[in-house]
């Protein structure tokens, strides 16, 4: 079969057009632009990333054999401050992919109002397959070979899907080498010890756990004993599932790349995650039933958190969704047929530059203790950490009454606004 028959047979079953992660962003964003009173051409300016950086570069492999990589480094918006965002080790990375994430993280900084654009990278591997020390000098040379355009004031690398803190550990070291003195700022999400922040790890699962108790006020919703569902069990999912149940919500079903589990009596999140590191998966988890990731975004429910990768939700499943709430961890899960659905049967969506929003803003908090040598308590970072959601989440839902938009339009209308002010100051060079 032709690769083209297999992606129209895929587009089929999804019940629309099948749009690469690039032509999804675009499309939003035409969406929101449609709203947003400018000249055209600063518009134009945000339609496409700034920049996108490509390199094939050499690992020496255990077996002492030389493999070839390809690697991303996408910089969407530098109008509101230098570039920040993810690095992402997935087999399926490819230059849209980072280019829509990178245009994701534009608005995403200014949602929460953060004085950053929009940056996301990636390696195109599969880190389960290499031993540490291969991950490690895969690590490293991805660095040397960005670093002519990345660093403290010029954009900022984060972990992202398969990247940890002890890979920004490498990248902060491979790029302090290059300066000859240790520069914690070139990038967030690292080990304390080494400048990291207190309560990053956890950041973006209590931004979404932030946003989930400010909708369930506003929809009425008791979180004790609200049923969860959560796509994905990595940082971002099992943190969220630790600290909704931690509210006395009643996690009824989570998944991994593997496949799903699903008890209706609730799941214990800390016995899933000790399940998951023993055996690396959720599956098999004694006492739950055993699903596919399908038949998980479709349980009866109220909180739905896709915490996995993008497109999970689109034409073809939204009709089935049963959940109240709709909290987007991951980043760019639903399509935009799929929002419009969602919508129209008054299902609440926390839309991704939202939702997801805690991890870029400590992130933020990081770079400023490492540019000032200073650093906060725990307290100090969730503090400040819940003002920022509730005010962006406030910002949102004005826009979204006022203009009557769904949650996603409104974010991105109020975004967009943002970026294309800092333009307008700015103006176009020369
Ligand atoms: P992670 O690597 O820690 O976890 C990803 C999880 O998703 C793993 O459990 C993996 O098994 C699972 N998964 C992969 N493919 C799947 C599939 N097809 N079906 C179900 N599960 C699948 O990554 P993470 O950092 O938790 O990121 C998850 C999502 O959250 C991504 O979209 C990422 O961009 C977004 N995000 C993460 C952060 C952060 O700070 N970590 C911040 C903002 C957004």
């Amino acid at each position: 079969m032709s690769a083209q028959v297999v992606e129209s047979s895929a587009a089929a079953e999804r019940g629309g057009r099948d749009l690469n992660p690039l032509e999804m962003a675009q499309a939003q964003f035409d969406e929101a632009a449609a709203y947003v009173r400018v000249a055209d051409n600063y518009l134009a300016r945000l339609r496409v990333p700034e920049r996108v950086f490509m390199t094939n570069f050499p690992v020496i492999m255990d077996d002492g054999k030389l493999r070839m990589f390809t690697g991303y480094r996408a910089q969407h918006s530098t109008a509101r401050g230098p570039a920040k965002g993810g690095i992402r080790y997935h087999p399926q990375v490819t230059m849209e992919e980072v280019s829509a994430l990178a245009m994701w993280m534009t608005w995403k900084c200014a949602v929460v109002d953060i004085p950053y654009g929009g940056g996301k990278g990636g390696v195109v591997c599969n880190p389960k397959e290499l031993s540490l020390g291969e991950l490690e000098r895969l690590t490293r040379r991805y660095a040397a070979e960005i670093s002519p355009i990345i660093g403290p004031d010029r954009d900022i690398l984060a972990p992202d899907v398969n990247t940890t803190p002890q890979i920004m550990a490498w990248i902060m070291d491979t790029y302090s080498m290059t300066q000859g003195h240790a520069v914690p700022g070139i990038v967030t999400g690292k080990p304390i010890e080494i400048g990291g922040s207190q309560g990053r790890n956890e950041a973006t699962a209590r931004g979404v756990l932030f946003t989930i108790r400010r909708t369930a006020e506003r929809i009425g919703l008791d979180l004790e004993g609200a049923s969860v569902v959560v796509q994905g069990y990595g940082n971002a999912g099992s943190i969220a599932a630790r600290l909704l149940y931690e509210d006395g919500a009643k996690i009824i079903a989570v998944s991994d790349s593997k496949g799903g589990i699903y008890n209706p009596h609730g799941l214990d999140p800390n016995a899933v995650l000790r399940h998951k590191r023993e055996t690396s998966t959720v599956v098999g988890f004694p006492g739950a039933d055993t699903i596919t990731n399908e038949e998980l975004l479709t349980l009866s429910c109220d909180i739905l958190i896709p915490a996995a990768l993008e497109k999970q939700l689109h034409a073809g499943n939204a009709d089935k969704v049963q959940a109240k709430i709709i909290a987007e961890a991951a980043n760019g899960p639903t399509e935009p047929e799929a929002d419009h659905i969602f919508f129209d049967r008054g299902i609440f969506v926390i839309p991704d530059i939202l939702c997801n929003a805690g991890g870029v803003t400590v992130s933020y908090f990081e770079w400023v203790q490492d540019l000032q040598f200073f650093f906060w308590d725990e307290e100090q970072v969730n503090q400040a950490l819940e003002r920022v959601m509730n005010r962006a989440f406030d910002a949102v839902m004005h826009i979204a009454e006022e203009r009557h938009v769904h949650n996603r339009l409104a974010a991105n209308i109020l975004a967009i606004e943002r970026v294309v002010r800092a333009i307008e100051l700015r103006g176009i060079y020369p």
